[in-house]
């Protein structure tokens, strides 16, 4: 019994029995608060977590945290009258005006990063574009390492990121923006044809339409405005949606996404997802993504260092970020570059090293300073699917999964509209009806598999019965 290990003082000293059991509860004492310490310094590492909607991204965040033993700190401003939705007490924020929340940020968790519940907050992740600001202005303010709030907040405007960019080399699309009260005559006077219409503060392509002729384009605004006239845009509150328009040259070409992760200002690039349908309009909703990409490797390579430069010249400087971008003769334009993750349940396409981590991990590994923040995306090609509505109307029901889950390749399809909801299709709508996910050796199987599978799958919808409103009268159809 603990003979060797426990070797006191030698000599004329004899351990008593009663003094080797006090050791040995003193030794395994210490080797408990050891233990306990070291659990209490992964659980004191703390992320705090900023996202409009709770779900599958917000979830994907959770699980990975809890497998690395980190502990999350939610901020939501969508759920201010459940009491503690997630059981896990997210804090009640509002992000239309950034500062205020990071104000409301340092409040609720303590000014000093000193309360229980802020106590080792290393790192601020916001989830979708709306709380981008907000944990730039956060991290600043719990002084931990983010983005230049202005950075972030250039990115958040698409105006404001069009004019940053026209200042330096790379190539975006030529662009003006007009007041909504402007007369339109004079604006389609200044417009050149064919062009793109968008609200400059909505994500997932919603508001954003094609226009070939003056006609197409006041039709356009006038939708754009109706949208954004719309309660379910009112109750955001943002203020970038108040006044103005963009319309932007468009752009023909071929279009991918990339998806990166920024360490002291360099990019590394993630993956670049080609999209192969073609993305001509008049609505832009999103379909196949695969990766990786079959661009020629120079090409490749243009859009990484457009990639790079983009986020130099706004001065983004760590943390995940999603670009947009268009190739043709002219080489890479830069449609859009976000400082936050792929959204919803598209980051299911990537897993990085040999353990096959999800980019939630990875991120989280990266923005803790971790080890294996710097894994590569895995060998295999991998594609999603984003299964778009095909019309405006209410949900009845999808046929066809079985046989869909049976295409070779196919590794899960996920329905994640919610029978018998109204789901809009583009350009109001920003909510697919669900995901197609494919893994197999090569991006042209993955495509035919994704392909394969949408072709077996079929979507049951009945129109939305006309609804007075409460208060204006008006029937909503
Ligand atoms: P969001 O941020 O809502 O996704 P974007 O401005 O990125 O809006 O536009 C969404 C999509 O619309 C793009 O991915 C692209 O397919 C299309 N698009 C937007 N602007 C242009 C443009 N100037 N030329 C060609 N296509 C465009």
């Amino acid at each position: 019994m603990l003979s060797g290990a426990n070797r006191g003082p030698v000599g004329s000293h004899r351990t008593s029995k009663k003094e080797v059991e006090t050791s040995r509860h003193l030794r395994l004492k210490a080797m408990a608060a050891d233990e306990q310490q070291l659990d209490t310094d992964k659980r004191s590492k703390r992320v705090l977590i900023l996202a409009s909607k709770l779900g599958y991204q917000t979830r994907g965040f959770a699980e990975a945290a809890e497998k690395l033993g980190v502990g999350v700190v939610f901020g939501t401003d969508r759920c201010h009258q459940l009491e503690n939705p997630w059981g896990d007490d997210a804090l009640a924020l509002h992000f239309e005006n950034p500062q205020d929340t990071a104000r409301e940020i340092v409040h609720a968790l303590g000014s000093d990063n000193s309360q229980p519940k802020v106590k080792g907050i290393q790192a601020v992740i916001a989830l979708g574009d709306r709380p981008t600001p907000a944990g730039a202005y956060a991290a600043a303010a719990l002084k931990i390492a983010g983005n230049p709030p202005e950075a972030v907040e250039a990115c958040r405007s698409k105006l404001r990121q069009r004019e940053v960019l026209q200042a330096t080399e790379v190539r975006v699309p030529d662009f003006l923006s007009f007041a909504k009260t402007e007369d339109l005559r004079g604006v389609i006077a200044r417009v050149k044809f064919p062009c793109v219409v968008k609200p400059l503060a909505l994500s997932a392509s919603q508001g954003v339409i094609r226009a070939n002729s003056p006609e197409e384009f006041a039709r356009a605004v006038r939708r754009i405005q109706l949208l954004l006239e719309s309660p379910e845009i009112q109750v955001l509150h943002e203020p970038t949606l108040v006044d103005r328009l963009l319309v932007e040259s468009y752009i023909p070409g071929r279009e991918v996404a990339l998806e990166g992760l920024i360490d002291a200002g360099r990019l590394r690039v993630l993956a670049i997802f080609d999209k192969p349908d073609p993305l001509e309009g008049p609505f832009f909703e999103e379909s196949i993504y695969v990766t990786p990409s079959r661009l020629p490797a120079l090409e490749q390579a243009a859009i990484k260092e457009a990639a790079q430069q983009s986020v130099a010249a706004l001065g983004l400087t760590t943390g995940p970020v999603h670009a947009e971008f268009r190739i043709n003769e002219d080489g890479p334009w830069v449609l859009e570059i976000a400082p936050r993750p792929i959204g919803g349940l598209c980051s299911r396409a990537l897993r990085f090293g040999p353990g096959e981590i999800s980019l939630e991990e990875l991120l989280l590994r990266h923005a803790l300073g971790m080890p294996k923040g710097d894994l590569e995306r895995e060998d295999s090609a991998s594609g999603v699917m984003m299964i778009p509505v095909p019309r405006s109307g209410i949900f009845d029901g999808v046929d066809g999964i079985e046989a869909a889950e049976h295409v070779a390749g196919v590794t899960e399809i996920r329905i994640t509209a919610r029978l018998h909801d109204y789901m809009a299709a583009w350009p109001e709508g920003s909510s697919y009806l669900g995901f197609i996910f494919a893994r197999t050796e090569s991006p042209t199987r993955v495509e035919g598999a994704l392909r394969e599978a949408y072709a077996r799958l079929s979507f049951r919808f009945s129109p939305r019965l006309p609804v007075e409103h409460p208060a204006t009268g008006k029937l909503r159809r």
